[in-house]
Order: C-alpha cells, then sequence, then structure tokens
C-alpha cells in the first residue's frame, strides 16, 4: 500500500480542474448540463481524518467512489482548508468526519445535511441512549456548544470532548455502524448487490476489531501489573487505558499549555513522575520534541524507543497495523512481550477489506 491516500486526493483534484477548464471552451449553455453529467458521475464520499478515510473504505463497497481530504503527513488538529478543498466538500454526496472536537476546522461543516460525524459527540449520543454513563455531559448534541463550553478532558487548546476514540477498539465499531447507516442511504433500495456488499464487508469490520481487541488484551496481560502507566505529552491515549486497564498521564496536564517552563513546574512533574514508578515516557514524534527529552534528561527515565501515534494513521499501513505498532511499543517498553506475529492475520484482513 504506498499511498493511496494522496493518490486519490490528487486523482479528485485534477478532475475537478478538467471539469472547470473544458466548459469554458464549449460556451455557457453547456456548462450546467456538462457539469452535472460529470458530478452525478464523480459525486463522492469524502473522508476527512486519513484514519477515517482508512475505516470509510474498509466498510464501503468498491463501487463507492471515497475521496481522503486530509494526507497523513498533516497534523488535522490544525489542518486548515483551501478554498478548492472547501469547494470539493460541496460538491460531496457525503462527508465523514471525526468533528470539530479532532479537527477544528470542520466547524463550519457540522449541521450541514450531507455531513456525517462519528466522533466523540456522535459516540457519546449513543452511549447516553444505551446507558447511563457520563451523566455529566449535557448537551453533546450541539457541537457548537461543546466546542466552546466543553471543558473536561481538555489536553487539547480547542477544548471539547476527548476526540482520540478509536484507541478502543470498541468505538471503532460504533464509528463503523454510523459509517454503514449513512453509506447505506447512498445506495438505492434496488441496489442489492451492493447493499450485501456493505453488510459483509460490515460484519468483517467488526470480527477484526474484536480480534484486535482480543489480542491487545492478551499482550497488555504480560506487563507487570506495577508498570502499567503511559506517560506522554497529551492525554491521546486514555481511551486506550481505560479500554485495556493502563493509567495515562499527560505531561501537558502539569506543565499547562504555555511554553515557559518555571523550574517549580518541573520539580512536580519530576516527583509525580518517581511517585508513579515510571519506566519510561512516550514520544509522540519522530524526532521527540524538546520537551520529551528535557523531562527525560532531567528525570533520567528513558524516552521509548519508537514514538506512538496517538492521532492517527502512521507514515504507512492502516487502521490495525498502527494499534498494532502502538500496543507493542507500549507493551514491550514496559517489560511485557508483544507477539507482533499473531496480529499479522488481522491487519492483513483490514487491508484486503480496504482495496478498491
Ligand atoms: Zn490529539
Amino acid at each position: 500500500m504506498s499511498n493511496p491516500l494522496g493518490f486519490s486526493f490528487y486523482k479528485r483534484t485534477f478532475l475537478n480542474r478538467s471539469i472547470l477548464v473544458s466548459p469554458l471552451l464549449v460556451g455557457v449553455v453547456f456548462i450546467s448540463g456538462s457539469n452535472q453529467d460529470l458530478h452525478a458521475k464523480e459525486k463522492s464520499i469524502i473522508a476527512i481524518e486519513p484514519l477515517v478515510c482508512d475505516v470509510v473504505k474498509a466498510i464501503s463497497p468498491p463501487s463507492r467512489k471515497i475521496t481522503c481530504l486530509i494526507n497523513r503527513s498533516e497534523n488535522v488538529h490544525n489542518f486548515r482548508m483551501s478554498p478548492k478543498q472547501a469547494q470539493m466538500l460541496s460538491n460531496a454526496s457525503q462527508i465523514i468526519t471525526l468533528g470539530p472536537e479532532m479537527t477544528p476546522a470542520m466547524k463550519k461543516w457540522v449541521g450541514n445535511p450531507i455531513t456525517l460525524l462519528i466522533g466523540a459527540s456522535a459516540i457519546k449520543i449513543e452511549k447516553n441512549a444505551h446507558n447511563k454513563e457520563n451523566g455529566h455531559h449535557q448537551d453533546h448534541g450541539n457541537m457548537n456548544s461543546a466546542g466552546i463550553n466543553g471543558q473536561n478532558h481538555d489536553h487539547h487548546s480547542h477544548g471539547g470532548l476527548d476526540p482520540h476514540i478509536w484507541h478502543n477498539p470498541q468505538n471503532i465499531i460504533k464509528m463503523g455502524k454510523l459509517i454503514s447507516e449513512g453509506v447505506k442511504k447512498t445506495i438505492s433500495v434496488f441496489d442489492r448487490s451492493n447493499r450485501k456488499i456493505l453488510e459483509k464487508k460490515s460484519e468483517s469490520f467488526e470480527s477484526i476489531l474484536l480480534g484486535l481487541e482480543h489480542w491487545t488484551k492478551q499482550q497488555i496481560s504480560t506487563i507487570p501489573t506495577s508498570q502499567r502507566t503511559i506517560v506522554s505529552k497529551h492525554n491521546g491515549m486514555k481511551y486506550y487505558g481505560d479500554a485495556f486497564g493502563l493509567k495515562t498521564v499527560s505531561l501537558l496536564d502539569f506543565l499547562g499549555h504555555s511554553s515557559s517552563l518555571r523550574p517549580k513546574t518541573i520539580s512536580s512533574v519530576l516527583s509525580k513522575l518517581k511517585e508513579e514508578n515510571i519506566k519510561v515516557i512516550f514520544p509522540e514524534q519522530k524526532p521527540s520534541s524538546k520537551l520529551m527529552r528535557n523531562i527525560s534528561k532531567q528525570s533520567s527515565i528513558p524516552l521509548s524507543s519508537k514514538p506512538i501515534y496517538v492521532d492517527g494513521l502512521m507514515p504507512t499501513g492502516n487502521t490495525i497495523s498502527v494499534a498494532i505498532h502502538n500496543t507493542c511499543t507500549i507493551v514491550n517498553s514496559l517489560g511485557g512481550l508483544c507477539e507482533k506475529d499473531t496480529a499479522k492475520s488481522l491487519e492483513d484482513q483490514w487491508r484486503l477489506l480496504t482495496l478498491p
């Protein structure tokens, strides 16, 4: 899998350009007609975040045209939409996104009838409908107010609900259900074969994720109980920690978001790390940030040899690949023994699902 995400994005951009150019040559009368025809043919589902795009591909019938908006090398939290990309979105048959908690640039698209939200608030609503968990979150149906007022788990400067839901495979299953329902609406009731494919793929999707959950639990169980703490820069692994019984410590929660580090703050972080008997700190990027290197040096706690990917996909591979990578990095760094090979078949099955 070289880079299908980048490819589909450029393909779409190229097509858009040719649509814009050709009618100019044939006159006004043909503009609307040819545009409509071409758009009808080209109308695509646009998945915003790279990981979401991978998930949508895993579920949708190959006949659906899916375009990934954001390249996997970009940081979705800071993503800025170009006018051309906004134009692409308005031409989409459907837009699928984790929403503004993850990708603030999507704020304007919430509430648009073609936008399908599958992020924290969408799952929250589902969660609240089925059980009474977290009663203190109120009225997250209104995304705008959640974005401004939501103060819980404020680990990102944009605030709101913790958007890193996919670190718990059960949440990917929930995301998948919403996607499956959404995509189904774009398939005619008479198109039985595609409806069947959607159903079959959704089943395989769920079984891979249950396999991943089972495998992850097995790997985590090899970590000595006294060492089950993930220390990283921001609290992106909270859902993971909650799902698999690990404590998570976010350094930004201690340090605050200001760049100036006062000696007093540093010393409280250092004593916290000591108190928790921390053996390793997980960087979230390569090379690791100056802050992480600094804390590591002052605390004499080493950084893990590989980073964990908390905000989406790795440079290569799919949703399962990054989950395997993160788990094995965590397990091996915390004194457990990760059996990477035993998850290979899950990764391969997923790749087959996403093939065009
Ligand atoms: Zn993040």
